[in-house]
């Protein structure tokens, strides 16, 4: 059974989600994540919730909780790095639940820079990072994650979303998931910790991206654009080669970037 006992009893890593706060519904995993790091929750605390009412996206949009079936949960952390470099930990994250997938099923999960995963071209999981900084420190920072994992029927506002079970055609563990995650997200955020860049992963991050070497879209409120995707740089912006052949440098802030037929 998805619960407290079961994920402690089986979450082996180091720190990250040593502690875990289990709730069977929240509004939000990260707006609890932000009101227990207020309140001195530990670095690797994990809010974990079976369903959300009000889950979130990037800019105000909504990520579809339902109960009983998909995973949704929120990592604190208490950074000593500087505001500027948060950002980075979404991309992090991205590897972290691509990995986690494949160790967990065999789906060869790929990511739709910065912040989605995706198989066989459908999203299976987004990824909302929010930080609280003042006078130039980190208070801290909420890694909140929603996996698609025994979701069956999307609504049409989300046809590009696909599933685990859907797609490998078999039960998925949402437990094992969970813990596979934050298994590789302890490993790659050690080498982002020490080096306050994607160096030593970037590598990693760029052969799983879906869009990568083919044409995009870049939808940047200040104005859209079409150009080549190659990778991403060591601070996480992905290099975008225009069509006169200049490099675009995307900071995640608000752009998305699409294929040219569709999501990716
Ligand atoms: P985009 O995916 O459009 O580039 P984004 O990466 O900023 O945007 P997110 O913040 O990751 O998007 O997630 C919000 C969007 O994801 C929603 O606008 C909706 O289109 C889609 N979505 C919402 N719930 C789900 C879900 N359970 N599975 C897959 N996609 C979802």
């Amino acid at each position: 059974m998805f619960g407290k006992n079961e994920l402690e009893s089986c979450m082996d890593t180091e720190w990250a989600g040593r502690c875990i706060h289990y709730f069977e519904e929240l509004g939000s995993t990260n707006i609890q994540a932000k009101l227990e790091a207020e309140n001195g929750a530990a670095e690797g605390t994990l809010v974990v919730a079976d369903m959300q009412t009000a889950g979130r996206g990037r800019s105000g949009r909504s990520w579809n909780s339902p109960a009983g079936t998909n995973v949704y949960f929120t990592l604190i952390l208490k950074p000593s790095y500087a505001p500027d470099k948060a950002s980075m930990v979404t991309l992090v994250m991205a590897l972290a639940v691509a990995e986690g997938i494949y160790g967990t099923c065999g789906l060869e999960a790929e990511i739709k820079w910065p912040n989605d995963v995706v198989v066989n071209g459908r999203k299976v999981c987004g990824i909302l990072t929010e930080m609280s900084a003042e006078h130039g420190t980190v208070r801290h920072v909420v890694i909140g994650v929603g996996v698609n994992v025994g979701l069956q029927e999307f609504p049409p506002e989300i046809a590009s979303a696909a599933s685990l079970q859907a797609e490998c055609g078999r039960e998925v563990s949402r437990t094992v998931l969970l813990v596979n995650i934050m298994k590789s997200f302890e490993k790659y955020y050690e080498s982002f910790r020490r080096n306050k860049n994607l160096s030593d992963i970037m590598g990693k991050y760029n052969s799983l991206l879906v869009n990568r070497n083919r044409e995009v879209r870049v939808l940047d409120p200040k104005g859209e654009f079409r150009g080549i995707a190659g990778g991403i740089d060591e601070s996480g912006q992905l290099l975008v080669e225009r069509e006169d052949g200049s490099i675009a440098e995307i900071y995640a802030g608000e752009v998305s970037v699409r294929g040219i037929y569709g999501y990716v």
